[in-house]
């Protein structure tokens, strides 16, 4: 018999329950008790959704984050947020967010940082390790929820994350070596899995999906010390991997004395025979053979082809799963009534996940014939999709085929551009501008609802937009910007927005995924050849530039960006997909320079996001990455001015690609970072002009004019004065007018008093 489980499972809540439950606690609308109410309604619903399986994970729920639960169970608490006398609750929310309800009076403190787990969308909050770390096991939250399960007559199967993985997750504060806290952090994990043993448990979940990462000797040598120590507990340890393949940690794991192992197969079997062979002969293996974070069908009878084989050699000890938490896609497609119903027949949500696993595993045990209409089913819509031709465009494939790289080249260099572009744009030094959004106004979002409802026709929400197009040129003017932007009213997403009106893209209505917190997105799904049929942005920018004669940049999201927001096909390489993002964004760009717009900012703000896990791959990445970038933006005349942005501060590792992205002006985010990133850029001589970000707009905080210019000389220690851009850190879609003014009078102001400077200064040396 096969045995089904679950990595873990979507926790929001089909209709976002959580988020809503967590909003209306943090601001005083409700009681803690009304918020730990929803959390256990919504734990009830997912166990009973997954009760066809034989383990169901347990203490994946979370009210904030998976990461910062399991540093409250292992006794760690910044040194900030010891000493609480409050809920435990409470003091986890003061951690993630600074701050809890208004109405426990607790002290607010610095918030926790926040990263990417792993190459997902979902952020968790880092554990801090310093000389002063302690643990000491807190296992209340994990027991309570355990219990609760087995009340409900859960099988229960906890999930926490094992000690290598959690280090390597956590940052040392003080230089500490992460891994020197190892031996003192063993034994509470070691009471853990007693107490769980003691609880009745007897299978324990323990994520290590450090082992899908680069790994050098140390860290290896932890995870056999870690495994040997935690060998001797009375519970069976599902030690599990997710996010790649093993490669070269594939001895290391077979060495783990574990009772089973997890592998995420979605990423290609090299694992699976060569771990099945040296395992022991009673050690289970559980293979993710249903891809936990992408949105497609799984193709059930060409599973069962190479599936059968193996669980005839591995009989009992196969167990099967989706490849990782479910997390990471949305709760239930049943909720879709208003998706494209073609497309809506190819895809699989978590609840559908589920049901494939389940009719695999029937499959299995039972025989194909057991649940033929399912696998008929299924094969059908595989079919469907394969062959739709919706999905497949001879034209994009061929205008794909035949693109070459040299479409990616500039006609000549920087220098040459630069000087036939400084002659028709006459920009003063230190030109100003912005990043291409200017404030979402509760009038906006208004109007985009009603023109949704239908409650605004086409003529009314396109003056709306123009109307706030011309407002923010009027400002713009006023404060006297040397390059205006429209303001990008118009857009609810920078995705969304193009991928609206791309053919390949359709949006689900509840298709939402947990990014950090009470935080959501709802990830476009890219399902088909991508094709541009009519200009996306023209008018817009067409518009804006007619109330001005400063230059308006048009706007565009990169093809990078696009890629590395959405669910993506995954029938064609990511490379290939990236390609017609790039060939479909070209046009646009042609377009807009054919209107006359002489500058264009394509944003790939998402670059960075699409690294692999493992550093070795990254070249590859970088190089497809960077040539689409280029396809996209490089097939225009020299004196049309290519501009890119970035909202990130860490550059050091892949300079070289940034520069071969040869885009005119490069704007980033450096405003917190005391422009100390612009080293990369000096180091490595970067060629081409750059905006460093000097309004930090995250913060509600609104710089001044002497703050700004002690950025920007700093910024000219580094970088050639007659190369850098005056501009904030990121778009100001997020912040209020009344802040956005007054911060961009001062950045303004700034630009001026250092352009006098320079004058006078070039006067001193004649
Ligand atoms: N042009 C976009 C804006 O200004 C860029 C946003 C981003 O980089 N995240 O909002
Ligand atoms: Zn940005």
């Amino acid at each position: 018999m096969v045995i089904t489980h679950n990595l873990g499972y979507p926790r929001i809540g089909n209709q976002r329950q959580l988020k809503f439950a967590l909003e209306s606690y943090w601001s005083g609308k409700s009681t803690l008790d009304e918020l730990k109410n929803t959390g256990a309604e919504l734990r009830k619903a997912h166990w009973q959704l997954q009760n066809q399986l034989n383990w169901v994970p347990v203490g994946d729920f979370s009210f904030y984050d998976q990461v910062l639960d399991m540093s409250l169970t292992l006794g760690h608490l910044p040194t900030r947020a010891q000493g609480f006398e409050g809920d435990a609750l409470d003091n986890t929310f003061r951690i993630a967010r600074g701050r809890t309800a208004p109405t426990t009076n607790a002290q607010e403190i610095t918030a926790g940082e926040m990263t990417k787990w792993f190459d997902t969308n979902y952020h968790y909050i880092v554990p801090e390790f310093d000389a002063q770390t302690r643990f000491s096991l807190n296992a209340e939250r994990l027991l309570a929820q355990v219990k609760e399960a087995q009340q409900q007559n859960v099988a229960v199967k906890p999930v926490i994350i094992g000690p290598v993985t959690y280090l390597l997750l956590g940052k040392s504060k003080d230089g500490i070596d992460r891994l020197s806290l190892l031996d003192q952090l063993l034994p509470v994990y070691q009471t853990l899995l007693s107490t769980l043993s003691a609880q009745g448990i007897s299978w324990v979940q323990i994520d290590e999906p450090a082992l899908v990462t680069t790994l050098d000797d140390e860290w290896k040598e932890a995870f056999e010390r870690s495994y040997a120590a935690l060998s001797r507990s009375p519970v069976k340890l599902l030690l599990t991997t997710y996010f790649g393949t093993l490669l070269d940690n594939r001895e290391l794991v077979t060495r783990l004395p574990v009772a089973g192992v997890h592998l995420d197969l979605t990423y290609g079997h090299d694992d699976l025979a060569p771990l099945v062979d040296a395992l022991s002969a009673d050690t289970v293996v559980s293979l993710g053979v249903i891809n936990g974070r992408n949105i497609w069908k799984t193709d059930l009878n060409a599973t069962l082809d190479w599936l059968e084989p193996v669980a005839q050699k591995l009989g009992s000890r196969l167990w099967l799963a989706p490849s990782c938490s479910l997390l990471h896609v949305p709760a239930d497609l049943g909720q879709e009534t208003n998706l494209d119903p073609e497309v809506k027949t190819w895809l699989a949500f978590a609840q559908q996940k589920l049901d494939e696993l389940h009719t695999l595993a029937q499959a299995l045990n039972l025989g194909r014939q057991a649940v033929a209409g399912a696998l008929e089913d299924n094969a059908r819509a595989i079919a469907s999709r394969k062959q739709s031709t919706r999905v497949h465009n001879p034209a994009v494939e061929q205008a794909v085929q035949a693109c070459t790289t040299e479409l990616g080249a500039r006609q000549n260099a920087f220098t040459e551009r630069h000087a036939v572009q400084s002659a028709q744009l006459t920009l003063p030094a230190f030109p100003t501008t912005t990043i291409g959004s200017f404030p979402q106004t509760p009038e906006i979002r208004q109007a985009r609802l009603q023109f949704k409802k239908g409650e605004l026709d086409a003529e009314a929400y396109e003056a709306a937009m123009k109307k706030e197009i011309a407002y923010a040129i009027e400002q713009q003017e006023a404060l006297g910007l040397d390059v205006l932007v429209h303001g990008e009213a118009e857009r609810n997403d920078m995705v969304e927005y193009f991928g609206e009106q791309l053919d390949g893209y359709v949006f689900s209505q509840y298709g939402w995924v947990q990014s950090y917190g009470s935080r959501c997105v709802k990830p476009p799904i890219l399902f088909g050849d991508i094709d541009r049929p009519n200009a996306m942005t023209v008018h817009w920018a067409q518009y804006a530039q007619s109330l001005t004669n400063k230059p308006v940049k048009g706007m565009l999201t990169g093809p990078v960006t696009m890629l590395n927001w959405s669910f993506v096909r995954d029938d064609l390489p990511r490379s290939t997909v990236c390609l017609q993002l790039a060939l479909a964004i070209r046009k646009e760009v042609q377009d807009l320079e054919a209107a006359g717009i002489q500058i264009i900012q394509i944003d790939e703000a998402a670059l960075r996001e699409g690294l692999p896990l493992r550093q070795s791959q990254w070249a590859t990445y970088l190089e497809w990455a960077v040539n689409c970038f280029r396809i996209a933006a490089n097939g225009v005349r020299d004196d049309t001015q290519i501009h890119t942005h970035m909202c990130y501060s860490e550059f050091n590792d892949i300079m070289p690609a940034i520069a071969a992205m040869d885009a005119d002006v490069i704007t980033i985010e450096t405003s917190r970072s005391d422009m100390e990133l612009l080293q990369a850029f000096d180091d490595f001589h970067y060629p081409n002009d750059i905006g460093p970000g000097v309004y930090d707009i995250h913060s509600p905080n609104i710089p001044d004019e002497a703050q700004i210019i002690a950025l920007m000389k700093n910024a000219a220690q580094r970088i050639a004065p007659e190369r850098l851009w005056v501009n904030p850190d990121c778009g100001l879609k997020t912040r209020q007018w009344a802040e956005v003014l007054p911060a961009l009078k001062a950045m303004v102001s700034a630009a001026q008093t250092l352009r006098q400077e320079a004058t006078q200064e070039a006067v001193e040396t004649v």
